[in-house]
């Protein structure tokens, strides 16, 4: 069958379709030749009702989406309800305690693979500014500890506080001087722009030789994501992820950038695996939507704990998760 031929759950009834374009050529190898990895739904935040396609490029397997909402269209697929700032109202105490161990333990791993402690920091996606006081705490002033987002709210009261935040884009971005930071990290940012590889370039100018950027993104080539493959895995978080990678592809990317890739090591993907859950409940075969409740990242602490624990356990045993860190270092 046509995927595009592919009907919405009932639930999209009144949603709107929105504009969206092709993307012909793959974003890692610049091939031609690819075929259909996956069709499916906003069946996160059901903005609107195409259905959209994930393809796998046959010359290197990287993931995309094509096609994919056009950028005039961004508003409406990131309502304003999205940003993860809200994160902090929306989840109990508990489950934002367990976040900031588990973005603790992250940083202090970044960190301990670098040859000398950072001067200077950037994270794209900066978010509240979590992990600018995270380094803030490690010796780094405020006036060289940088943070990108899209949410003019945060970049405002972060400003205020004497942190250098820009409401930017990082293609747009022309306020950060060459050569200036030591350490950039971007926590699933990557798998939400339309270029990665210029993205890479960008910050690859942004960092003196030697310096590092670490990137988590989802990876395409987990348990979970082979599991729900078909239309209902977490990760895909149709249509805001765009480009999603694997080890490999990923390791290409940056190599072929400018960048040789030091560590690469795997997170938790709770949160995916409970979406993936909870989609399959929602709009597969045999709907439960009261058993779906219980698999929302948001609200649900003893699944959240449980996948948690799941997913470490498996990172500690060797497994690749559904969340991969990659660190890589400026080449000159
Ligand atoms: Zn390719």
């Amino acid at each position: 069958m046509d995927w595009q031929a592919t009907l919405p759950p009932a639930e999209f009834a009144d949603k709107p379709i929105i504009e969206s374009e092709e993307v012909e050529r793959c974003p890692v190898c610049d091939g031609s030749r690819f075929h259909q990895h996956a069709v499916g739904f906003d069946y996160e935040s059901l903005t609107c009702r195409n259905p959209w396609r994930f393809v796998r490029c046959e010359k290197c397997a990287h993931v995309w989406l094509n096609p994919r909402p056009t950028v005039a269209n961004l508003s409406i697929i990131y309502p304003p309800t999205y940003y993860s700032y809200n994160y902090t109202q929306q989840v109990n105490a508990i489950a934002r305690i367990g976040k900031q161990w588990l973005d603790s333990g992250k940083m202090k791993s970044i960190v301990k693979r670098l040859d000398r402690a950072p001067r200077s920091y950037l994270d794209i996606g900066c978010g509240d500014g979590r992990f600018l006081r995270t380094m803030e705490k490690r010796g780094i002033p405020r006036d060289r500890l940088y943070g990108l987002e899209l949410d003019e709210r945060v970049v405002g009261s972060l400003v205020a506080e004497g942190y250098q935040a820009y409401n930017r884009r990082v293609e747009d971005c022309t306020e950060i001087s060459p050569g200036s930071i030591d350490l950039a990290t971007m926590f699933h940012v990557i798998e939400h722009v339309a270029d990665p590889a210029s993205v890479v370039r960008k910050i690859r100018e942004w960092l003196p030789v030697g310096g590092v950027l670490a990137a988590e993104t989802p990876n395409v080539d987990s348990l979970d994501a082979r599991k729900f493959s078909e239309r209902f895995w977490g990760g895909y978080h149709i249509p805001r992820h765009w480009n999603l990678f694997s080890p490999p592809t990923l390791k290409k990317l940056f190599e072929d950038n400018g960048f040789d890739v030091i560590a690469t090591s795997f997170q938790t993907g709770h949160s995916f695996w409970m979406y993936s859950y909870q989609h399959s409940l929602n709009f597969g075969k045999r709907p439960n939507k009261r058993l779906a409740r219980f698999f929302n990242p948001l609200k649900s602490l003893a699944f959240l704990m449980a996948f948690t624990a799941f997913d470490k356990l498996r990172a500690a045993m060797g497994a690749r998760t559904s969340a991969m860190l990659m660190l890589a270092r400026r080449r000159d």
